[in-house]
């Protein structure tokens, strides 16, 4: 059977707090044999690494999400670097830049609090950008409405730092621009929607070695779970699809995404 990892979940989230045993066995019965739980904020990083510790095929990346940051810490370096020193952490984030709801479309709200939402959401960036360059560690970037920012901020870091965009749903040549920077996308389960021609060309456009699968479970479960709770074992039909997509065998997208995974990700193995 081929196998394949689930690069990005969440598998702290109060949503699997009932079955969480089961949810990683029906993983490795599909054939997904390591997840990724990716922290959202500190809290969230710190049980991603106990979830870790608990379970063999877990790792764990730590970082505070962009649609978070106002409720961030003015500087979490201390505490990126105390949680990156743990064996199980493989990578940096989530962190990016995420434009898609600003405190400025809300009635009262001036353009200013759009700016300084911005420049509160590019500071935490920079310092997980920081942190991953001394550690020499990849990052996990969550970018939505925010592109060229993110690429702009990423690209002084590019030569140390490379990121994974996760969630990858722009169009190929978005994609090359996230390639150019020697940096990686990663595709969900928005591939099997039915409406998602132009994510499915943008997977058959894709270099082989240069993009990963996820489910960022519990959200966008694949067809036929759509609107359900989404869990790694999904990483199969959202690679029958990708393959598909690619025309070619899923064993061999198995090899290639695999392969890249541990490259990317940092004591993965
Ligand atoms: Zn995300
Ligand atoms: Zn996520």
């Amino acid at each position: 059977m081929p196998t394949f990892y689930d690069t990005h979940a969440h598998l702290d989230y109060p949503d699997y707090a009932d079955d969480l045993p089961d949810v990683i066995a029906r993983a490795q019965t599909a054939g997904i044999t390591k997840i990724i739980s990716i922290g959202t904020d500190l809290d969230s990083s710190r049980r991603a690494i106990q979830l870790a510790e608990r379970f063999e095929c877990v790792r764990a990346v730590v970082g505070w999400h962009p649609s978070d940051a106002t409720r961030a810490p003015a500087d979490i370096r201390a505490d990126l670097r105390e949680l990156a020193r743990h064996r199980k952490v493989v990578a940096l984030g989530e962190t990016g830049l995420d434009y898609h709801r600003l405190p400025g479309a809300t009635p009262g709200a001036t353009p200013d609090d759009d700016k300084r939402y911005k420049a509160r959401q590019a500071d935490l960036f920079r310092q997980h950008l920081e942190v991953a360059a001394e550690f020499g560690m990849n990052c996990v970037i969550h970018q939505r409405d925010a592109l060229d920012d993110t690429v702009a901020q990423l690209r002084p870091f590019a030569s140390r730092v490379r990121g994974v965009f996760h969630c990858f749903a722009d169009n190929a040549a978005a994609m090359e621009r996230v390639l150019a920077l020697n940096s990686l996308v990663s595709f969900t389960g928005i591939a099997t929607f039915k409406n998602a021609q132009s994510v499915r060309d943008t997977i058959a456009a894709a270099p082989l070695n240069r993009f990963m699968l996820e489910t960022d479970c519990p959200f966008l479960a694949p067809v036929p779970y759509r609107g359900k709770r989404c869990e790694p074992a999904y990483v199969k039909e959202i690679s029958e699809v990708a393959a598909h997509a690619r025309g070619c065998a899923l064993e061999e997208l198995s090899r290639a995404t695999c392969e890249t995974a541990r490259e990317f990700f940092q004591r993965l193995d």
